[in-house]
This record gives structure tokens, C-alpha cells and sequence, in this order.
């Protein structure tokens, strides 16, 4: 099938910029290995989940989110919004349609895109003159590998599978993970009546969404370490020092590291109270597991009734994308620094991986829509 742009991947990035192509009357089509769009939204996400930056920075191109939803906007309602973008704009993903390769063919300067169908087990090809990578930072679940894992007689499952704590009630549970994910699962497991212990290893950062949007108004006028100087100092007033509770905070500040590393700080939705009441506990690094016992790095060891791994996503556009060297790196990430990495070389392009959430998408679908615009433009000048 002959396809001017083909985009891989039906959530925010791929919507965003579909309705970007629109806007510029290009063609195009979706890829969408799931049954539905935003399928992380819709199936891989936890009940209690609201969105962790506010409301302006998280609308998709052309549809401000409304301004009588509240600042932080609940998973549902974000839901809702994005079935409102799919309508207004008129997107028709073609769904069940798994990428498994994709790769340049120098002698006729296109894409060759091999998709298998998931429902019929047939293998389609496209043929684009763009290809815009839409599939996701977050496309495969990570989970470490421990020594005695697959003896763990427990509940084994990835964040992205948690729905609520309902079912751990009275349970001892673990999570591993302190990011977003991890220390909001705990809260909520703990707020269950489930017997909550979470591993953390790093240090990070703790701040509220209001430091964070805050911070995000203040890098518009004022210098990033200025900015990190004034979160830090709320931080530090509003929980205090948390080292005393295994909680270290990083020498480099919030948003120099969130720039250049792509780590988050952790939003707090109320984990650091439990913390420091003990409802929760915090315990260190695991060394092994054996049946239901873990063992911890510091020699301690207890029992669990299940693990919750919040230990993250990882990109894998490199495995289908055969010549992924036109844009990433080794690990599916942009290869170039933002904000140049949502453009590579043979008309190839990458959308939502700059580690800059929802804000991030809009500018990169913008930018893609405009440059195959341009493209566009040129050839037929010539
Ligand atoms: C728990 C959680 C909470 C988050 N909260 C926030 C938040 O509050 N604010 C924020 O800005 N960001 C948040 N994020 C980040 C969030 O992932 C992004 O903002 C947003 O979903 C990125 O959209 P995307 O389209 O790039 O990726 P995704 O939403 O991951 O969509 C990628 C799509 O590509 C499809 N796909 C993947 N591989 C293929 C293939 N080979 N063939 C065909 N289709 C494929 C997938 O099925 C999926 O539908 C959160 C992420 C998680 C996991």
C-alpha cells in the first residue's frame, strides 16, 4: 500500500500528530497494534492516576483542554478528552496492525513498513515517503532480573498492570520502584489496608505539582538553576529533610536533571506522610528472593504476599525499526539532543520520546507536520 506518511503508534503522539498532518491536508495513516487508541491510557493505567503536570501543559495541538476542568486533570477525564480529539479531528487508526519492521530503501527513497495483522495473522507492507515513530517511550515494561525472582511463590506484576489496592487488603506487598509510579502505588496500596514496603535505592527529588508547575512558569522568565534553587528551597521547607526516612536528595537539582537525564522528580500525593508515619516502610536494595522471602542488602529479610514492580518502560522502536540509526540511539531514544531529536535523516521522525510528557508531543507533532509540509512543499516547487 503506498502511503505518504505512515505514523506507528495511536496514543497522544500519534493522534497529535495526525491531527497536525490534517491541519496541512497531508495523507497519512496510523498503525495501531492494540484494538483502540491510547491504549496506555485505556488499559495500562492505575485507577487513582491524574495527570501530574497541570492542565496548560497537556492539551494536544489545536484543543486546549477546557478551562473549567480542574488543574490536574483525573485519568478519565484526560480519557474523555482524547476520545473528543479523536472525533474533532476525524482520526481513523487502522488497529490491530503490529509494526514488526521497518526500513529505507535507497533505491527508490522510501519506507518499506511490514505490518502483521493481528486478527487475520497476515503480514501488510507499506510503502511512505515519511514514517513518523509514534510508538511510545513507554512500549515494553522493565523489570529487573534478581537472583531467585522466578522462585517467588507471591503475586508478580509490572506497575502497568496495577489497577488498585483494593485486592491486597491486609496483604504484605512490595513495591520496587521509587519513582512516580512506585511511590504512588504505595500510597494507594497503604490507603487499602495492605501492609506496604517500598525499596528505594537513589536519591531523588520530592516536590508537590504545585512546585512543579510553578517551576515550569518561572523557566520561561528565569534561568534553570535559579529555578532548581527555589524548588529545592520549597522542598525542603514543606517535608523537610527526609534522609532519616532513607529518602536522599540528589546534588544536582529538579529540572537540571529532569533537562538533561530525562528523570522526573517524584510529585508527592501524600507517600512522604506515610513514610514518615511508618504506615509505609521503607527498605533497601534486594540482594535474592527465595519462596516468599525477600532478602534485603543491609542483611534483613521478610516475607511478601506479592511484588509490585514500578521499575519503568523501555523504548523498543529500535527492534522493528531496522534503520533506527537515522534517528535513535541504541536504546529506541532520540540520538540527537531536544530540541533538534524529533528529526532525522530520510524523511524519518520521532514523536513523544524527548522524555517531556504530553508538552513535549505537542511541540513534536507540530514540528513533524511542518517539516513534511516543507518537504512537501520543495519537491513540488521543483
Ligand atoms: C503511569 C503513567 C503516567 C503518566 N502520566 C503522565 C502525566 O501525568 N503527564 C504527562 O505528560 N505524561 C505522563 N505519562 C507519560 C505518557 O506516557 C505520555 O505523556 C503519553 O502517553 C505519550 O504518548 P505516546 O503516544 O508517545 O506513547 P504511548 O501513550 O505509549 O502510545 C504509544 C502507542 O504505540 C503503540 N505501539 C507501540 N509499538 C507499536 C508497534 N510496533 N506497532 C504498532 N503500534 C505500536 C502502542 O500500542 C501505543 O498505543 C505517564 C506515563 C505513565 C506510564
Amino acid at each position: 500500500m503506498q502511503k505518504v506518511v505512515v505514523i506507528v503508534g495511536a496514543g497522544p503522539s500519534g493522534l497529535a500528530t495526525a491531527a497536525c498532518l490534517s491541519a496541512h491536508s497531508i495523507p497519512h495513516v496510523i498503525l495501531e497494534k492494540e484494538d483502540i487508541y491510547a491504549s496506555l491510557w485505556k488499559k495500562r493505567a492505575y485507577d487513582r492516576l491524574k495527570l501530574h503536570l497541570a492542565k496548560e501543559f497537556c492539551s494536544l495541538p489545536f484543543k486546549p483542554l477546557s478551562p473549567d476542568s480542574p488543574t490536574y486533570i483525573p485519568k478519565d477525564m484526560f480519557v474523555n478528552y482524547l476520545d473528543e480529539y479523536v472525533s474533532t479531528f476525524n482520526i481513523q487508526p487502522q488497529y490491530h496492525r503490529s509494526v514488526e519492521s521497518a526500513w529505507y530503501d535507497e533505491v527508490d527513497g522510501k519506507w518499506r513498513i511490514d505490518a502483521k495483522n493481528m486478527q487475520s495473522g497476515d503480514v501488510e507492507v507499506y510503502v511512505a515517503e515519511f514514517l513518523v515513530i509514534a510508538s511510545g517511550e513507554n512500549s515494553a515494561k522493565y523489570i529487573p532480573e534478581l537472583p531467585g525472582l522466578g522462585t517467588f511463590k507471591g503475586e508478580i506484576i509490572h506497575s502497568n498492570e496495577y489497577k488498585s489496592g483494593a485486592k491486597y487488603e491486609n496483604m504484605d506487598v512490595l513495591v520496587v520502584g521509587c519513582g512516580n509510579s512506585g511511590m504512588e502505588i504505595s500510597y494507594d496500596l497503604s490507603n487499602f489496608g495492605a501492609h506496604t514496603s517500598i525499596v528505594i535505592r537513589n536519591p531523588f527529588h520530592v516536590v508537590s505539582k504545585e512546585m512543579v508547575r510553578l517551576g515550569m512558569i518561572f523557566y520561561k522568565y528565569i534561568p534553570l538553576f535559579v529555578v532548581d534553587f527555589l524548588i529545592v528551597l520549597m522542598s525542603k521547607m514543606v517535608y523537610g529533610d527526609l534522609s532519616k526516612y532513607g529518602i536522599r536528595r540528589p546534588k544536582k537539582g529538579p529540572f537540571f536533571l529532569k533537562e538533561t537525564t530525562g528523570r522526573a522528580p517524584v510529585i508527592d500525593v501524600g507517600t512522604v506522610h506515610k513514610i514518615k508515619s511508618k504506615e509505609i516502610k521503607v527498605v533497601p536494595a534486594i540482594s535474592s528472593i527465595y519462596g516468599k522471602k525477600v532478602l534485603f542488602e543491609d542483611g534483613g529479610e521478610r516475607e511478601f504476599d506479592a511484588i509490585v514492580f514500578a521499575t519503568g518502560y523501555r523504548s523498543i522502536a529500535n527492534n522493528w525499526l531496522k534503520d533506527f540509526k537515522y534517528v535513535l540511539n541504541e536504546n529506541g531514544m532520540p540520538k540527537t539532543d531536544f530540541p533538534h531529536h524529533w528529526k532525522g535523516e530520510k524523511n524519518l521522525y520521532c514523536c513523544g520520546l524527548s522524555r517531556r510528557g504530553l508538552f513535549g508531543v505537542s511541540m513534536d507533532a507540530k514540528a513533524i507536520a511542518d517539516d513534511i509540509k516543507r518537504v512537501i512543499s520543495e519537491k513540488m516547487e521543483k
